[in-house]
């Protein structure tokens, strides 16, 4: 329940303007962001690579309504991948993109600003020795995001995208994109949806969650196992093994700022661990999603906002 109205928080203008204007926030922010600039980004992303951990580095923002933002992001994203590169990680560190970030969800031309843009940041991770994943929105977007991935795949074969498994359609996805070469971030999934797309008990999205697994464990791509559920990182170690995967044939992925112990235990482990690092100065909506998750974390920005004076 109190989940479900931070999901609506998320996206209410009048509740942005509140929360980002209280200093307070900030702390809790950090736990989940590097930072506001590039070089925060940089600076993180290489300690965690010292640490034995890959990347994958989100450059914060959503829902762009007009194309200089969009060609804003992607320069962000082409300065990022540089920046990276000259910082000897980018071997290690990937990018993750919103596909509404760089003009997916603009009224004109939406579709080919997207591509065009998701496009540009392709070319400049492959020149750089990396890979590119393309993050999940709501289920509005994913039959677009998917024709997006598809279309980039012909000439970026290695080119990554998410799959949520609280939506109904799901595992015919997985079975669609388990082929060889094939990249799929497995998660559960973050935004608010309907009965009739989705799985509401935890229940169903976790055994949707094992059904996924089981496809994308047993074809011929590369699974990321995206989640900090102990329950479900054990099976989906149990399900490589049972398929012959070796330590090499997959990932785990866990956000910056959640479970570090255990991604540091895992990767002292012998498995291949990627940390999603999101900057930038745009952070309200990823981060009342992070709120959502763990209504715990909530009691910290009430505290906050309490003491605004
Ligand atoms: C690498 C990565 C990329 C992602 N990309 C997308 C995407 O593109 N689209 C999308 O819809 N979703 C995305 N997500 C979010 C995902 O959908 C879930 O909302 C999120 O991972 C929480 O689910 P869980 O599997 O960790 O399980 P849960 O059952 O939610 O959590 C299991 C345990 O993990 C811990 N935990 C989980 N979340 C938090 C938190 N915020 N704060 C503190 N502790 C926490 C708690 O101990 C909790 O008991 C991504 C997640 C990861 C890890």
């Amino acid at each position: 329940m109190l989940g479900s109205v931070l999901l609506s928080a998320s996206r209410s203008p009048r509740l942005r303007q509140a929360v980002t204007s209280v200093p307070a926030t900030r702390t809790l922010v950090e736990r989940f962001v590097a930072g506001e600039q590039r070089a925060d980004a940089v600076r993180t992303a290489s300690a965690l690579v010292a640490r034995g951990l890959r990347v994958t580095v989100d450059h914060l923002g959503e829902d762009t309504t007009d194309l200089a933002t969009a060609a804003a992001v992607r320069t962000a994203y082409l300065d990022a991948l540089a920046s990276f590169a000259d910082a000897g990680i980018a071997k290690d560190v990937e990018v993750s993109v919103k596909l509404s970030a760089v003009g997916q969800a603009l009224a004109k031309d939406g579709e080919a600003v997207s591509l065009d843009n998701a496009r540009a940041i392709c070319e400049a991770a492959e020149a750089v020795g990396t890979t590119v994943t393309f993050d999940m929105e709501d289920h509005t977007t994913v039959d677009r995001t998917l024709a997006v991935v598809h279309a980039l795949r012909a000439d970026f074969g290695w080119v990554g995208c998410v799959l949520q498994t609280m939506l109904r359609r799901t595992e015919a996805d997985c079975r669609d994109l388990s082929g060889v070469g094939s990249r799929v971030r497995l998660v559960k999934g973050a935004y608010k949806e309907p009965e009739s797309v989705a799985f509401q008990a935890k229940a169903d999205v976790d055994r949707s969650y094992v059904r996924c697994l089981e496809t994308l464990m047993a074809g011929q791509g590369y699974p990321m196992v995206a989640s900090h559920d102990p329950r479900l990182v054990a099976i989906a170690a149990t399900l490589a093994e049972r398929h012959g995967r070796g330590r090499d044939d997959y990932e785990f992925q866990m956000l910056y700022g959640v479970r570090p112990d255990e991604q540091r235990r895992l990767a002292d482990d012998g498995y291949r661990v990627r940390v999603y690092l999101p900057y930038g100065t745009d952070w309200y909506g990823y981060f009342m999603r992070r709120l959502a998750e763990r209504p715990a974390n909530v009691a910290f920005l009430l505290r906050a906002l309490a003491s605004r004076g």
